[in-house]
């Protein structure tokens, strides 16, 4: 084979090229749902190590069975500005999601945001729907 930039070596028998590697469909424990497992062999000592041991499954974004909701967390960042309404104002995303109105109990027929900017003397909350919110552009 090739010289490869990653190397892997065996933490229990300290051999560094006998390996070969599998591929399972398994069930995860905690979600039920169907999951590719690659697992790592030592074929020196027999050791098993499944991947996602070692290091975090590169899952794409589409992949992942979201709602747009999701989505729009997923891509959201702490410091990210957003517009309502094509105003100039920018608002952040202080708390997600929210399913009912926390004054009368009543529940919303979509998860809103509660968004906030400053203002004199204070700070402006709101709640609304994550789709009415746009990514700022400088
Ligand atoms: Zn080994």
């Amino acid at each position: 084979m090739l010289n490869p930039n990653i190397h892997i070596i065996c933490g229990k028998c300290g051999c560094n090229h006998m390996f070969s590697f599998e591929i399972k469909k398994e069930i995860n424990d905690n979600t039920n749902k169907e999951v590719m497992v690659v697992y790592v062999s030592c074929d020196n000592c027999g050791t098993l190590t499944s991947l996602d041991e070692l290091m975090e499954e590169k899952i794409s974004i589409d992949e992942k069975n979201l709602t747009d909701d999701e989505k729009f967390m997923y891509n959201h960042n702490i410091d990210d500005e957003y517009q309502m309404d094509e105003k100039p104002d920018k608002w952040k995303i202080s708390y997600y999601p929210i399913f009912e109105d926390g004054k009368n109990g009543e529940k919303y027929n979509e998860p809103r945001a509660l968004v906030e900017k400053p203002i004199k003397n204070g700070t402006d909350f709101r709640e609304i729907p994550l789709r009415y919110l746009k990514k700022f552009t400088k």
